[in-house]
């Protein structure tokens, strides 16, 4: 998501030295080697438009945008300044720097075919670990959205925690499926032979989604212009496609603080859409999320090597905070940044940016966290893909002990019918009116909820049903507490 600014987020502008006006920027340059330090030293030469004229600078070689006389400059100034290639078009420059020479996508990447492909080969050889569902079609070229279920029981909707990893909602930042891809083979071939992987899909369900923004990640895989982040909706109408930047910042469409994120500029990176949930990549989302109601999720950007979690709202924490930053310091932990010698970082997201995040875990308490992997670019040369694979798995490996809680599992009945239901289930010394009451999912009556170990009063309550309230509750530091709730109806 913070792609833009690369790994030149805090650099003061010392605009004096800027040119004058520029004309376009038509010279392609590599620069080789650049240091960080280099890189912040470089970027006020450009004038205000420095960042955005970084294409990339991954460890230390870096693609910049420049005109005739930034090129001269730039050459005066430092060591390693090469002319990759001039044209008028930024998109062909583009192209140039991010696919290399041959001018299209490295094969370490995956198309969404062949990532598809690959799920449906593995659900052909392990019929019952993993099983295929469309969730949708994306919004301007109807392609399938899929996700896949993977479970010891995967041909069942079976009541356990379940946790979503989602890539992709931003279609150049193409590790996302790449991860969600790697962790669906270790998990479905690594069932019965490793004892922790055989125990997460006994006691657990796990989905991924590789690819939200199918139509983007297309663009970008099929090698027509690796700097497409939104959905490709038709914001003109004009019949034309592929029209950069038009489209619809998916991951600005959810519609939790909806009109407080992204911009209402339709050819802004960040267009958060005419309305929440105009695209039906974010439609898809939402029935997923209403069928399972997920206990956690993972959802991968790149790039930054952070991890962003709920929240810091105006000066406001989510009602979970120790919690979720305790979970978010744990993922960030488990995760080798490029450079190997230190980990990921963790930060507050913000809650008023419609983003998955604050919406997941705004509406429905499922505990969100992006992680933004990788360093330097959207996504990385075919040399860096496996390393980046690698150290994002285990990540993915803490996440999934969360299924393990410890926590909250209570079922809510019907006391005269046992049939199960919907029911709120709240806990007031925790949360706050900044998010929706949670509830007990319709067809099981089961609710999943992370917790502290502690004492908690619980409040369950559904309208034509007297109320109940559990006091006391006491949640140990290991497993799930379970409770077993009947409602009465008042007729
Ligand atoms: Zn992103």
């Amino acid at each position: 998501m913070g792609h833009r600014r690369l790994v030149v987020g805090t650099l003061l502008l010392f605009v004096s030295a800027a040119l004058p006006a520029q004309p376009r920027r038509t010279t392609l340059l590599e620069i080789s080697p650049l240091s960080d330090k280099e890189m912040l030293r470089m970027i006020p030469l450009f004038g205000e438009e420095g960042r955005q004229c970084v294409i990339s600078h991954v460890r230390d070689r870096a693609f910049v945008l420049a005109t005739p006389a930034e090129a001269s400059l730039l050459a005066e100034r430092f060591r390693g300044v090469s002319v990759v290639m001039t044209d008028t078009s930024a998109r062909t420059l583009h192209r140039r720097a991010m696919y290399g020479p041959a001018m299209k996508l490295p094969p370490v990447y995956h198309t969404y075919d062949q990532i598809v492909a690959e799920g449906e080969r593995l659900a052909r050889e392990y019929p019952a670990l993993i099983v295929k569902r469309q969730i949708g079609r994306t919004t301007q070229e109807g392609r399938p959205i899929v996700a896949f279920r993977i479970s010891s029981d995967a041909r069942t909707s079976l009541d356990r925690p379940r946790i979503l990893f989602t890539g992709c909602h931003h279609a150049d930042e193409l590790m996302g499926a790449e991860i969600s891809l790697a962790l669906m083979r270790q998990l479905v071939e690594g069932y019965g032979k490793d004892s922790r992987i055989t125990e997460w899909l006994r006691h657990g369900e796990v989905f991924v989604v590789p690819v939200l923004n199918v139509d983007g990640h297309t663009v970008v895989t099929s090698g027509i212009d690796p700097r497409w982040r939104k959905n490709t909706r038709d914001g003109n109408r004009n019949g034309v496609l592929y029209e950069f930047p038009e489209g619809v910042d998916i991951n600005r469409n959810y519609d939790f603080n909806w009109a407080h994120g992204g911009s209402d500029d339709p050819m802004s990176e960040r267009y958060r859409g005419e309305y929440p949930f105009s695209e039906s990549e974010n439609r898809a989302m939402r029935a997923l999320a209403d069928d399972e109601r997920f206990l956690a999720a993972i959802t991968y950007h790149s790039q930054g090597e952070v991890i962003f979690y709920p929240w810091e709202w105006r000066g406001r924490k989510a009602p979970d905070d120790a919690l979720l930053t305790s979970m978010a310091r744990g993922l960030a932990g488990s995760i080798r940044t490029m450079k190997g010698d230190t980990c990921y970082k963790a930060e507050y997201g913000a809650g008023t940016v419609g983003q998955s995040y604050p919406w997941l875990y705004g509406r429905y308490g499922t505990f969100d966290f992006v992680i933004e992997v990788g360093l330097g670019a959207s996504f990385f040369p075919p040399e860096e893909v496996p390393g980046i694979i690698a150290a994002n798995l285990p990540g993915a490996h803490v996440a999934l002990d969360w299924m393990n809680g410890p926590g909250l599992s209570i079922r809510v009945t019907d006391a005269s019918s046992a049939k199960p239901l919907e029911a709120r289930v709240w806990i007031p010394s925790v949360e706050t009116e900044d998010v929706d009451r949670r509830t007990s999912h319709p067809a099981t009556g089961r609710f999943w909820r992370l917790l502290p170990a502690g004492s908690y009063t619980v409040v369950v309550s559904r309208d034509g049903y007297g109320t109940v309230v559990l006091k006391d509750v006491r949640i140990s530091t290991e497993g799930w507490t379970t409770h077993e709730v009947k409602l009465a109806g008042l007729n």
